[in-house]
């Protein structure tokens, strides 16, 4: 069998310009690719309707041009295939393995305060504590029928159980996957019928990614992605977590901070290399 062509990506979220923390993470998952012969995609994830615009998503492809990068087309926009994650959450909850939670961050930090337990600390926060999990079929109907907000999570226990012992490759090495750690997570915003761990899942699949490349601040996001894919039966990619860039004060560039952000760079006078080099990824 010939060797499958590696395909990497970039994926970032249109909320602001792009800084040397991003052109590290596009030129790694960039050189990755080329490195294989192979194939490197873009992709705008868009999901979050308040804070994404349009206009970040046009200067992302701009900066990255400038910076020298090419990629394939057509982009693929999250925001454009919103029917297509809620047809997954609609197979899930079919198998009862998401159910609607109405609670507000208000309720759920009530429940926890009420517990006489510490919540467990999951990588997106503390634990869900459970409350609508156990609500019946009917009060659920006759919530959603009085047209109640709520967002679909997943069950947790359910779904480990039904995928049974999972592993995965982190750059190249075997792990373990422990989607336990996120307890019962939101696949299914109140506000949107999607979420960053359901949509990067969906779409790495879709898009046949064979190495997912990005900082290691989403490492711990694997073991939920690998869950996923074993339930939804969906393609299973490498991964490859590279360090958060720092600045010279040591914290984490931030979309915020003009003086790193490749705009800014360029109007300052620096070269599309010297910007590589700054981001620590020369030629
Ligand atoms: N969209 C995510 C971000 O901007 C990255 C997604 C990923 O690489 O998994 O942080």
């Amino acid at each position: 069998m010939p060797p499958a062509t590696v395909v990497t990506r970039f994926a970032p979220s249109p909320t602001g310009y792009l800084h040397l923390g991003h052109a590290f993470a596009a030129l790694f998952a960039h050189r990755l690719a080329a490195e294989a012969g192979g194939r490197f995609l873009l992709r705008i994830e868009d999901i979050d309707p308040l804070r994404c615009r349009p206009e970040f998503a046009a200067a992302i492809e701009e900066d990255l041009a400038w910076l020298g990068l090419a990629w394939e087309r057509p982009v693929r926009v999250q925001s454009e295939h919103l029917a297509d994650y809620r047809r997954v959450l609609e197979a899930l909850a079919a198998r009862g393995l998401v159910y609607p939670c109405f609670c507000t961050r208000a309720d759920i930090a009530r429940e926890i305060a009420a517990s006489a337990e510490a919540p467990h600390q999951g990588p997106d926060g503390p634990h869900y504590p459970g409350t609508c999990r156990a609500l019946r079929e009917d009060e659920r109907r006759g919530r959603i029928a009085a047209g109640a907000p709520y967002a679909l999570r997943l069950d947790m226990a359910r779904a480990a159980a039904a995928a049974g012992p999972l592993a995965f490759r982190e750059a190249g090495e075997p792990r373990v996957a422990t989607p336990e750690i996120f307890g019962d997570v939101v696949l299914g915003r109140k506000d949107t019928p999607a979420s960053y761990h359901l949509c990067v899942t969906h779409d790495d699949a879709a898009q046949g990614v064979t190495l997912v490349t990005r900082a290691e601040d989403l490492r711990p996001a694997t073991h939920l992605h690998r869950l996923l894919q074993a339930l939804l039966g969906w393609q299973v990619p490498q991964w490859r977590h590279h360090p958060l860039r720092v600045g010279p004060d040591g914290r984490r560039h931030a979309k915020r901070d003009r003086s790193v952000t490749l705009r800014d760079l360029r109007a300052a006078g620096h070269t599309p290399a010297a910007v590589r080099a700054l981001a620590g990824l020369p030629d």
